[in-house]
């Protein structure tokens, strides 16, 4: 099934102000924005304590140490070349990793393991190996486990990925953004296509076969002469997974993104087609479109689970995960429970001092309620498959559904043209993949003065 086509411009969309509009991308709701302060490090002890023991968790662990400081990256990072902060980070993370495990209920399991930053492969091999042995320690690994790690190739070396691949690695994803030297100049981010390529021949080496790239449109003095030659460059390198992200320019709130010139940016209309452009390249070479923004072999994991209907939405964008448990361990990380959502402190002073008086780190949560967890549902599926089924949420959940008719009917009003309504639910019908964020956007009862702090959707 084809979920979207590039984007291409409408006239009525843009009288209903869709292409300026900012909304979140949804990878979690309530999103974080909405968590409270006051929640405390109880909260999170008390959701892992009462985890239940028979069903296998996610874990995420965030390493926010990078040895160089890209401009356009919203990310929360921390720049070092400094060794003795990185095994400093590390002693707290390993501290953390025991305290989570002696709160969690004995019998639990790891399905997924996710170390993602930031730079992972900051870390040495000795480094990667007693992460592992720690993480392992605290619980052993379910059947199909799965493990993936964000690779930085300027900063990895076969050592490295041979400790990885020892570890049990599964899958690695590899940052791109883009070749264009002009274009990475003026991003703060140095990566020749032969540095990442001998990356790329390195983890197949060490018999890693299942990679993702991450590539952004929208970066500045991108034509469509550049991305042509990106994304023809990339398919060369025959990743099976490809996430196409458009830069979020936020500089009042990614600092470093002041470094870049607004006046290099394409245009709104630029941007559309630039994604229209390496859309086309992506469908040409039999890379089929997955949610808003990835691409990907029809062998791959992601594409059998979206069109199997099993895509889901986490912290890190779209995932073949559907455990309702993601332990995150590390500063800033954020932990998904059945009932409730937890971030630990973003600065890694501050979670380094509460891990060290022996407390979680937890800087703010959220006791999500049966609404909630319903409403959380309905955007992951207008995220994930662009419809929304009301029959799979009545059965699901216990709570009222009259919440959502009056989005609904705003819904009818203003996109009547591109929804396809029936009395189970509805789908996109338009291929305007800008509507999926904006259409979530209507169900979000906690969506009030917060535009501002969130992206563009086109
Ligand atoms: S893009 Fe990667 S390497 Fe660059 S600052 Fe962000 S996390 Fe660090």
């Amino acid at each position: 099934m084809r979920y979207f086509a590039p984007m291409s411009f409408d006239p009525e969309l843009a009288h209903l102000g869709v292409y300026d509009a900012r909304a979140p991308r949804y990878t979690s709701y309530p999103t974080a924005v909405h968590f409270h302060t006051d929640v405390g490090a109880e909260f999170s002890t008390e959701q892992i304590r009462t985890l239940p023991a028979d069903r296998p968790i996610s874990i995420y662990v965030h390493i926010p140490l990078c040895e160089r400081l890209c401009w356009f990256c919203a990310c929360r990072t921390q720049g070092t070349k400094n060794k003795s902060a990185i095994a400093h980070y590390l002693d707290v993370l390993l501290r953390e990793i025991k305290m989570v495990g002696a709160t969690l209920p004995s019998g639990v399991s790891v399905g997924k393991i996710h170390w993602g930053g930031g730079t992972p492969t900051i870390l040495s091999p000795d480094q990667i190996r007693t992460l592992s042995t720690a993480l392992h320690q605290m619980t052993p690994r379910h059947e199909n486990f799965e493990f993936s790690v964000e690779i930085d190739p300027t900063l990895v070396s076969a050592a490295k990925i041979d400790a990885l691949a020892d570890v049990g690695m599964t899958r690695a994803s590899i940052g791109v953004q883009d070749f264009d030297p002009r274009v990475q100049a003026a991003i703060g981010r140095k990566q020749s296509v032969e540095t990442t390529l001998a990356c790329v021949d390195m983890l197949r080496r060490a018999d890693i076969h299942s990679l993702n790239m991450d590539i952004l449109y929208g970066l500045p003095h991108q034509t469509v002469q550049t991305v042509t030659k990106t994304i023809e460059t990339v398919l060369g390198l025959s990743p099976d997974r490809i996430a196409l992200y458009g830069y979020a320019h936020v500089p009042w709130m990614a600092k470093r993104q002041k470094l870049i010139s607004d006046d290099a940016l394409p245009s709104g209309q630029n941007r559309r087609e630039l994604f229209d452009v390496m859309a086309s390249k992506l469908e040409s070479a039999q890379y089929a479109p997955i949610g808003i923004d990835h691409f990907a072999k029809p062998d791959d994991a992601m594409q059998i689970a979206a069109k199997a209907g099993k895509l889901r939405r986490n912290f890190q964008g779209y995932t073949t995960d559907d455990l309702d448990t993601l332990i995150g361990l590390g500063a800033s990380a954020i932990s998904k429970f059945p009932n409730g959502f937890s971030q630990n402190a973003p600065k890694s002073a501050d979670y380094a001092d509460a891990i060290t008086q022996g407390k979680l780190a937890t800087y703010r949560g959220i006791a999500t309620t049966q609404r909630d967890r319903m409403i959380a549902r309905l955007i992951e599926m207008i995220m994930c498959d662009f419809r929304a089924d009301f029959s799979e949420l009545s059965q699901t959940y216990a709570c009222e559904m009259t919440i959502l008719a009056k989005p609904i009917l705003q819904l009818q009003r203003d996109f009547g043209r591109y929804i396809q309504f029936s009395v189970d639910g509805f789908e996109i019908t338009h291929h305007q993949r800008a509507l999926a964020r904006i259409i979530a956007r209507r169900f979000d009862v906690y969506s009030d003065d917060t535009q501002n702090r969130f992206s563009s959707v086109s």
